[in-house]
């Protein structure tokens, strides 16, 4: 690859939440659509190693990457944005960078030096960072710091970020991402904390090469002068990054800013003509101009939480997309469900989604919704837990097995026909040690699944404990539970279908990880086309 790799770092500022993943992957989209081979990296400041381990409440969804890493929700992002996977390496936090400098000072690599946060830490840090560089695969690196300039936590990754920048020279850039607030009482928009914020990153040592304003309003030109003249940048390397209607917007608002020209010419990128972008908009201008309209419920224990189901509601609007059709998800909560009155909090929606979950809350209320599916001949997708739910709900009502319960909801049950396999028996520890990761399926031939993806051999992702319980196969297949998809490799049942059902699937992977605006995944796209079908019919009923 010619050239050096140039490395592009997105602080934030003022305050969290600001979309630092999506400025930093909309660039890297604006970035590949002009011919540049880019991956985007995350340095977590929380000292979890991993955000496997954490409750979704707290940070949002865990996302999981082919190598079977657990990582944050904004690698789904990157993937989502780029088309292109990501691994462990692209997210880092601070527990993994302390576990490595602690295990080799234990191994004496420090030759007895003492071990510090200044050269120890950072050096681990720069050195994740540049592994990616030196890869040899990407032209640019952009790496987003979580958190907010100034807190102690993300001090470490500044200090690297200061380093870095003195040692690359050229090479490296710092963008810092702001917020301009409005004032209802004044109708003012004001500069000042923007103004503070690049003031603290200086006062760590890191200039921002460019600064971003995520704003409400259009800012002015004498605004974006006032911000250039306080904080040491030119008037066209402050940006606005309005609120946008979709994610997918972004890309093509800091298009206009000329975010990627500004980038390019700092690095001394070459600049060839436009970037090409014909198909982010068209799949833009599927997204919104649909053509028909459906509902969808999405049954989950964390629906408070929207970031808890990220992957899938992106996996849905994709879908949404390709099929041309405004889909609204209701957000049901499973444990309303097992109290209340199923037929009617369900009522009107034309398809179900039962979401992936750990433990047992909720479970029941979930079971009653697949329940509710097949018997109304509702479309009905479920993942992981959702899968294994519907296998509990089938043993029940269909086989007449009493007492069927998945081994993680009641271990003594007679009929555990989801259950614990024996390499994951006794394991103790709750970090990593799921089964974890990308797994060959292949899809039994003449089933539905094998029909919506077009082939019998696929890869999918995986983060569970639990398995179908393969002493009961036959009586599901006997009675018209298929299992449609198998792993080559153990015999296991990655996915569930019932034939006598117009959309009835369960997917003991996850689907939504794999779904991306260039690549929308077929399970979704297949899955909202069955709920518009579901749509119509019913309302040729209403009008009868
Ligand atoms: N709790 C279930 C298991 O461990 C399902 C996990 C999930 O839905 N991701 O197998």
């Amino acid at each position: 690859m010619a050239g050096n790799c140039k490395y592009i770092f997105v602080t934030g500022g003022v305050a969290s939440s600001l979309g630092k993943g999506i400025v930093s992957a909309s660039l890297a989209k604006l970035l590949q659509a002009r011919g540049h081979s880019v991956t985007i990296m995350k340095l977590d400041p929380y000292i979890n190693v991993d955000p496997g381990t954490l409750n979704p409440y707290e940070h949002g969804e865990c996302y999981v990457t082919d190598d079977g890493a657990e990582t944050d929700l904004d690698l789904g992002h990157y993937e989502r944005f780029l088309n292109v996977p990501t691994s462990q390496a692209n997210n880092i936090t601070s527990g993994r960078i302390y576990s490595n400098v602690i295990d080799k000072e234990r191994k004496g690599d420090y030759l007895g030096k003492t071990v510090q946060v200044i050269p120890h830490i950072t050096d681990e840090i720069k050195n994740a960072v540049m592994k990616l560089g030196d890869s040899g695969r990407y032209e640019v690196v952009i790496t987003e710091i979580g958190g907010t300039v100034g807190d102690i936590e993300s001090l470490p990754y500044v200090e690297a970020l200061r380093q870095m920048k003195y040692d690359l020279g050229e090479d490296a850039l710092s963008i810092h991402l702001t917020y301009i607030p409005y004032l209802q009482a004044s109708g003012e928009l004001k500069t000042k904390p923007t103004q503070h914020s690049v003031k603290m990153l200086l006062s760590l040592g890191v200039q921002a090469d460019i600064v971003v304003c995520r704003s409400s309003y259009e800012m002015t030109e004498e605004m974006r002068k006032k911000i250039a003249t306080f904080c040491n940048v030119k008037q066209h390397e402050v940006m606005q990054s309005l609120d946008a209607e979709s994610i997918y917007d972004v890309p093509l608002m800091l298009l206009e800013e000329k975010l990627d020209i500004v980038v390019m010419n700092k690095l001394n990128l070459p600049l060839s003509g436009e970037p090409d972008l014909d198909n982010w908009k068209s799949f833009l201008h599927k997204l919104k101009n649909p053509k028909t309209k459906t509902r969808i419920a999405l049954v989950g224990k964390y629906v408070e939480l929207k970031d808890s189901y990220k992957s899938i509601a992106e996996a849905v609007g994709h879908a949404g997309a390709v099929n041309e059709c405004d889909v609204e998800i209701d957000w049901i909560h499973s444990e309303d469900l097992g109290n209340g009155d199923v037929a009617s909090i369900l009522s009107g929606v034309h398809g179900i989604i039962v979401a992936p979950g750990f433990g047992e809350r909720g479970v029941e209320g979930k079971i009653q919704a697949i329940q509710y599916a097949r018997e109304n001949k509702i479309p009905f997708l479920g993942i992981c837990l959702g899968m294994q739910c519907a296998v509990v709900e089938f043993a029940r009502n269909v086989l007449k097995l009493e007492d069927a319960f998945s081994g993680e909801t009641n271990g003594n049950a007679k009929n555990r026909v989801i259950d614990l396999m024996d390499n994951q028996v006794g394991i103790v520890n709750k970090g990593g040690t799921m089964r974890l990761g990308a797994y060959r399926c292949n899809l039994v031939e003449g089933t539905r699944v094998s029909k919506i993806y077009g082939r019998t051999e696929i890869s999918e992702r995986h983060r569970h404990r639990y398995e179908f319980n393969n002493m009961y196969r036959a009586q599901y297949e006997e009675n018209g539970m298929i299992p449609s998809g198998l792993n080559p490799d153990n015999d296991l049942v990655e996915i569930v279908e019932i034939k006598d059902h117009p959309w009835f699937i369960g997917t003991q992977f996850h689907p939504e990880y794999k779904s991306t605006v260039a690549s929308p995944h077929p399970l979704f796209c297949s899955f909202i086309e069955a709920t518009s079908v579901h749509a119509q019919v019913q309302s040729e009923v209403a009008e009868a």
